[in-house]
């Protein structure tokens, strides 16, 4: 594949920062993202978000036959795409505006594959969470200070919310540091790409969300004082004690099976 640099000459277009544009111009890293994504699962499709100027999915292309379609934003980037990859469909416009429901029905899966917007991370990460019934896996790309948010461990600084509601809805594989160099223009960070594969719902699951957001809720305070505000029937003292879990802890110092035993309590 010719240089970005060279194809937005052509188009006469630039690398626009307001959607995050830094193209993939590793071929390591190419190849490395889309074998780890196609080992993965059972699926039917395959789904690329914000494919750009086609770097991942040109190699999609000849390691997959499963039906691709793309999902991206830019105008003239669409239109290159199409040329480009003439039997696959490019639905123009924002990822999270589609209505899944028009693109996919169950039994059958869909794989995805992005190297992410950045700006996206946390919705893209939700709208997987509320289509997991017709998903099979995906991989994104993050800024790494994103990324070590997802796979921080309990009493770190980055150890929170966000860690524990991906925790309760995927099991995540790490799969790597890409170096700003990896794109271009080069961003000033690092990515780190992470494999997500769907753990099945339960029917406590949103009892765990809500303590988990409750807990948060005032990172300074003890945890204890931020349930009593959000769940004011629980004795939560006592539930801590019975957990053998101190009532003066913090939230970001408890695990998610921690959070799961307490999240019985709530009627
Ligand atoms: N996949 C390409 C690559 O690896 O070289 C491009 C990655 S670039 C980081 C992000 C891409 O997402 C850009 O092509 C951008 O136009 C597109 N994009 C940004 N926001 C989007 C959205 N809301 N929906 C779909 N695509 C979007």
């Amino acid at each position: 594949m010719a240089h970005p640099k060279e194809i937005l000459n052509r188009l006469k277009a630039i690398p626009l920062k307001s959607l995050s544009q830094n193209f993939l111009i590793s071929p390591h890293w190419a190849e490395k993202l889309v074998e780890a994504f196609l080992c993965e699962g059972q699926y039917d499709e395959v789904w690329e978000i914000g494919p750009g100027l086609g770097a991942l999915t040109q190699i999609l292309t000849t390691k997959t036959q499963k039906p691709i379609q793309l999902f991206e934003i830019d105008k003239k980037l669409s239109v290159f795409l199409k040329e480009q990859f003439p039997s696959i469909p490019v639905h123009q416009g924002d990822f999270l505006d589609h209505d899944w429901n028009q693109l996919i029905s169950p039994p059958r899966k869909v794989a995805v594959l992005s190297n992410l917007p950045y700006h996206l991370s946390s919705p893209m990460i939700f709208k997987m969470a509320e289509n997991k019934n017709v998903l099979s896996h995906f991989l994104f790309t993050f800024q790494k200070e994103f990324a070590d948010r997802l796979i921080a461990k309990p009493n770190t600084k980055n150890y929170g919310s966000l860690t524990l509601i991906t925790e309760v809805h995927f099991s995540l594989k790490n799969l790597g540091t890409l170096p700003a160099g990896a794109f271009y223009p080069a961003p000033s960070v690092s990515s780190q790409a992470i494999l997500f594969i769907p753990k099945p719902d339960s029917s406590e699951m949103l009892k765990t969300i809500s303590l988990i957001k409750a807990a948060f809720s005032h990172r300074r305070k003890k945890m204890a004082s931020n349930l009593k505000d959000v769940f004011p029937e629980v004795s939560w003292e006592a539930c801590l004690e019975e957990a053998g879990i101190s009532p003066q802890i913090r939230a970001e110092a408890l695990t998610l099976d921690q959070f799961r035993f307490l999240s019985n309590k709530i009627k």
